[in-house]
């Protein structure tokens, strides 16, 4: 932070370094009322990658050995080793790191740290079972008439608009700030090359800390409670709704070798997982605090949030189905004039805007197909889809039922 006023600091945070306006190299300490230490990074994301939601948080927990939560994105090792010196800390004082989930950047960062340090790797056994796969392998593998349209939208656009980030394209500008770790490629290779030492199932215990599968954000998601804090990751973020994956089917030689508590994908992708994963969260009781993987601490401002914002967070996607039914029944029906009136409140420039709301707009399609109240027709001879209500709002009920009374 510029100046000498610094804000309001919440209760149970004590700040070892401020940071940026956006949370960028701050380090705090989290109250654990008698628990075991516990430690905040933002760490900031290298010179080519999205700066859409800050820093990536990483938690350093001091029970039974030293965990680290989140290592971060691909390329920002020396931010996070910069935010460990703070505490007092080297790499090597670090006993294992365990991610939230697959996303690089979360995972992104996993390879150097462990270069770096001795710390062993733990992640979701779904983590494992993918990290062979490249995202491309993982996801083309499955094409519905949603996603071949999806697919076309983004073509058409990069022959007509302007691309926004969808991947590392900004050169270094020789600032500051360190250069990044490499595109998809790179987090590809390292990911299949990286040693899981330790892969864990839902319910997992280790010293004071208990895993909890919860996807849908993405399949291997981990909540991670400590007392009455919970590591969210991506699944339950302050000020933004986390990105429902879309309802992808495993490729088949991946589904065969899978646990059999797996063998249904609908369990771990799309936004009916996603949601039945915030109602687990809304189960575990009250008076906790989210310790998200974003937006901790944004505009200037702590974001402190609690085990409410699942409930919201289930309450916001019953509404954007009921605003994605009335788009339909105003003639709103195929995939992107669908998109365009669901996220009219934002401007869409270039292709990676697009795309994202694209794919959450197919999230809920899917759940609207699943409860049988929207069917999707593949048009014949035509680019498109053509989504039509069947005039039942069964999802209505569906996900009502998720949300306490
Ligand atoms: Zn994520």
């Amino acid at each position: 932070m510029t100046g000498t006023t610094h804000p309001d600091v919440p209760p149970g945070i004590t700040v070892r370094r401020w940071g940026a306006e956006n949370g960028d190299g701050l380090v705090i300490d989290i109250d654990t009322d008698g628990g075991p230490p516990v430690h905040g990074i933002g760490v900031e994301p290298p010179e080519d990658a999205s700066r859409a939601n800050g820093p990536t948080w990483a938690y350093v927990i001091e029970d039974d050995g030293v965990t680290l939560i989140d290592p971060g994105h691909l390329g920002s090792f020396p931010f996070l080793a910069d935010g460990l010196k703070v505490l007092g800390m080297t790499p090597s004082d670090i006993d294992r790191m365990v991610v939230t989930h697959g996303h690089w950047d979360h995972d992104g960062g996993v390879a150097e740290f462990a270069e770096a340090s001795n710390a062993e790797f733990w992640a979701h056994e779904l983590w494992a079972a993918y990290s062979p796969y490249s995202y491309g392998q993982l996801l083309r593998a499955d094409e519905s008439p949603l996603r071949v349209e999806m697919t076309r939208i983004g073509e058409r656009l990069r022959e007509t608009g302007p691309r926004t980030y969808g991947g590392p394209v900004r050169e270094s500008k020789g600032s500051e700030r360190k250069p990044g770790g490499g595109g998809r490629d790179v987090y590809d290779d390292m990911r299949s090359a990286v040693k899981v030492n330790r892969a864990l199932a839902d319910g997992f215990r280790h010293g004071s800390m208990e895993y909890l599968h919860t996807p849908g954000h993405w399949p291997d998601e981990l909540t991670i409670r400590l007392g009455n804090l919970i590591f969210t990751g991506d699944h339950i973020l302050p000020e933004i709704t986390p990105h429902p994956s879309m309802a992808y089917k495993h490729p088949a030689e991946l589904a065969n070798a899978l646990p059999a508590r797996y063998r249904d994908a609908g369990d771990v992708w799309g936004l009916t997982a996603y949601l039945k994963s915030l109602y687990r969260v809304c189960q575990l009781g009250q008076g906790l605090t989210v310790m998200p993987a974003h937006r901790l601490f944004n505009r200037g401002e702590f974001r402190m949030t609690d085990e409410s914002r699942a409930e919201e967070t289930i309450a916001f996607h019953l509404e954007r189905c009921d605003l994605l039914v009335e788009a339909v029944e105003n003639g709103f029906n195929d995939l992107e004039p669908a998109t365009r009136e669901l996220f009219s409140y934002r401007p869409l420039i270039g292709s990676y805007h697009l795309m994202s709301a694209a794919s959450e707009t197919i999230s809920h399609v899917e759940l609207l197909e699943d409860t049988g109240d929207m069917v999707v027709h593949d048009i014949e001879g035509r680019d498109g889809v053509r989504l039509e209500l069947t005039g039942s709002r069964n999802y209505r009920d569906v996900i009502g039922e998720l949300l306490p009374e």
